[in-house]
């Protein structure tokens, strides 16, 4: 499988999250066919590149592509909210080293430096949650909490926590939580992947479902936002507030409404 042919001049670059936003499991297909037309026609019409903006790794994602039938792959994808991938002519993805490098590094170096505060993060979330704590390859990876109350719970002590290390941040999916660095999110991602096209902030789209796409859906990151209608309430509000797209449905239903909202009106 391979992107669509590349425009001359990419005017658009359309920013989308997977789940919750274009999937949703209880549909079949989990995305539906008509979302891939329309990003065929404002190829055609508006020379638009478009991607995935996700919390899932790349081989989850890969594997989300079969699982919904995708007849052409996206031209980005933006994995774990902060790694760049492009597909080569052959369909293989390849990974934007230096960025990638780069976020990798800072975030390293940002958790050695707060290794004292994650371990009273961890110690307070032990103790007063029933939530588990992730590490991967000795690095704090993130927090599973059994409800989203716990998750709201947890959130919202640790802004408390972190006053002395304000590059430390997270991005919440709903009852999933990742650590990482302020600077490195989807927003800041998209807009290294809009730098890359030349496109200026008025040409990006993006929209979300929930708390980790608070950054790419404000007006910083992106000119367009929108939500489906099954976004969680600190989207909807986002979105609202800075006068974006609320849908009327949901998943990627709710993702075919915006983009005619955007660019048939
Ligand atoms: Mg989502």
């Amino acid at each position: 499988m391979r992107s669509l042919p590349h425009p001359v001049q990419a005017k658009f670059l359309l920013s989308f999250d997977f789940d919750g936003t274009l999937h949703d499991p209880s549909q079949s297909p989990p995305v539906p066919a008509a979302f891939f037309e329309v990003i065929r026609q404002l190829r055609e019409t508006h020379g638009a590149v478009w991607g995935i903006n996700t919390g899932r790794s790349m081989p989850q994602m890969l594997e989300g592509f079969i699982e919904s039938a995708f007849p052409f792959l996206p031209d980005w994808v933006i994995a774990r909210e902060r790694e760049i991938y492009t597909p080569n002519n052959f369909g293989r993805w390849l990974p934007d080293s230096k960025w990638n490098a780069r976020c990798e590094k800072e975030i390293h170096r940002l958790f050695k430096k707060s290794r004292k505060l994650l371990e009273r993060v961890r110690h307070e979330v032990e103790l007063h949650t029933g939530a588990q704590w992730i590490e991967m390859a000795g690095e704090p990876a993130g927090i599973i909490s059994r409800t989203e109350e716990e998750m709201e719970w947890i959130v919202a002590h640790m802004q408390s926590l972190i006053g002395e290390q304000p590059a430390f941040s997270w991005q919440r999916n709903s009852i999933y939580l990742r650590f990482g660095h302020r600077d490195f999110q989807k927003g800041s991602t998209l807009a290294h992947v809009a730098a890359l096209y030349q496109i200026p902030n008025a040409g990006c789209f993006a929209i979300g479902d929930s708390h980790n796409d608070l950054e790419m859906l404000s007006p910083a990151y992106s000119g367009m936002a929108a939500c489906p209608a099954n976004a969680v309430s600190a989207i909807r509000e986002l979105i609202s507030q800075r006068d974006g797209f609320v849908a009327r449905q949901c998943a990627g239903f709710g993702a075919i409404e915006a983009l005619e909202h955007f660019f048939r009106s």
